[in-house]
């Protein structure tokens, strides 16, 4: 059996962070494993609340399953401190983990902060670094970057500025870019993934994209399968939504 992990918050919607990427390994064959590194008080209207996890004790979680279970792939979500970042890069090392996908996650799409200055220091220093793929949308590209990126060309300076951070592989999200939905993947070459934008405000579809990014990966496809499979999985689910007070929820799997 393939299994990824995921290293996220928690979210008692479901729609975003670690429920949110269960669901996607579940409906794309993986395994799912994860370890909590934040709780959230939040609905689909925005984000209330945030009680990190005792650093102390995500690793203590990371050390518990990998002594004894080993993910193909791992996918590092929500990192609200520099110590959750260390003990995370800590076990990537430790354990040797290979397939590792970061979204970094750093303010949600209703405006709050999801991770402290210093995490995203350490995030930049320190973990993009043992990335196999990072896939930021475009504010957190623009944070990462230091520049502002609006459109495909500032994504593609973006890439470059990102690759150089140490990842193998970069995809800037494009989902906010206006009529066309663009992703661009970035090696060393450029390659572009386009997609209709589905219309409406929607919770959660970083955390579903990069999850299902990780699935293939687990199954042994290239990431350039994996990110156009990822793409094709959220083409299937985006127009299955439901919608909650706020934003809409995805399901997390084709209900077609
Ligand atoms: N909550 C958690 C735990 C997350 O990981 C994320 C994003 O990655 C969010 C909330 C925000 O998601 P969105 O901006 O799609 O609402």
């Amino acid at each position: 059996m393939k299994k990824a992990l995921t290293i996220a918050g928690f979210d008692p919607s479901g729609g975003a962070g670690l429920q949110a990427d269960l669901k996607v390994f579940h409906s794309c064959h993986v395994y799912g494993l994860s370890v909590v590194s934040c709780l959230t008080a939040q609905n689909t209207s925005g984000v209330s609340s945030i009680m990190p996890v005792d650093a102390g004790f995500v690793g203590k979680q990371l050390n518990v399953i990998l002594s004894d279970l080993r993910p193909d792939a791992t996918k590092v979500g929500m990192l609200y401190t520099a110590a959750h970042v260390r003990a995370v890069v800590r076990c990537i090392l430790k354990f040797g983990l290979k397939n590792i996908v970061l979204d970094p996650v750093i303010l949600s799409s209703t405006g709050k902060s999801l991770a402290q200055k210093g995490a995203v220091r350490a995030m930049r220093k320190d973990l993009l670094p043992l990335c196999t793929v990072i896939t930021p949308n475009l504010h957190e590209a623009g944070v990462l970057a230091g520049i502002a990126v609006r459109t495909v060309s500032d994504m593609k300076i973006a890439a470059k500025v990102l690759k150089g951070l140490g990842p193998e592989f970069v995809v800037i999200t494009g989902g906010h870019l206006g009529k066309e939905a663009e992703d661009v993947l970035y090696d060393g070459d450029f390659l572009s993934f386009r997609g209709k934008r589905v219309s409406g405000e929607f919770h959660g579809t970083g955390c579903m994209f990069s999850a299902a990014v990780a699935a293939g990966l687990a199954k042994g496809r290239s990431v350039t399968s994996a990110v156009s499979g990822a793409k094709k999985f959220m083409d299937r689910i985006l127009p299955d939504a439901f919608s909650g007070k706020g934003r809409l929820m995805l399901l997390g799997w084709g209900a077609r």
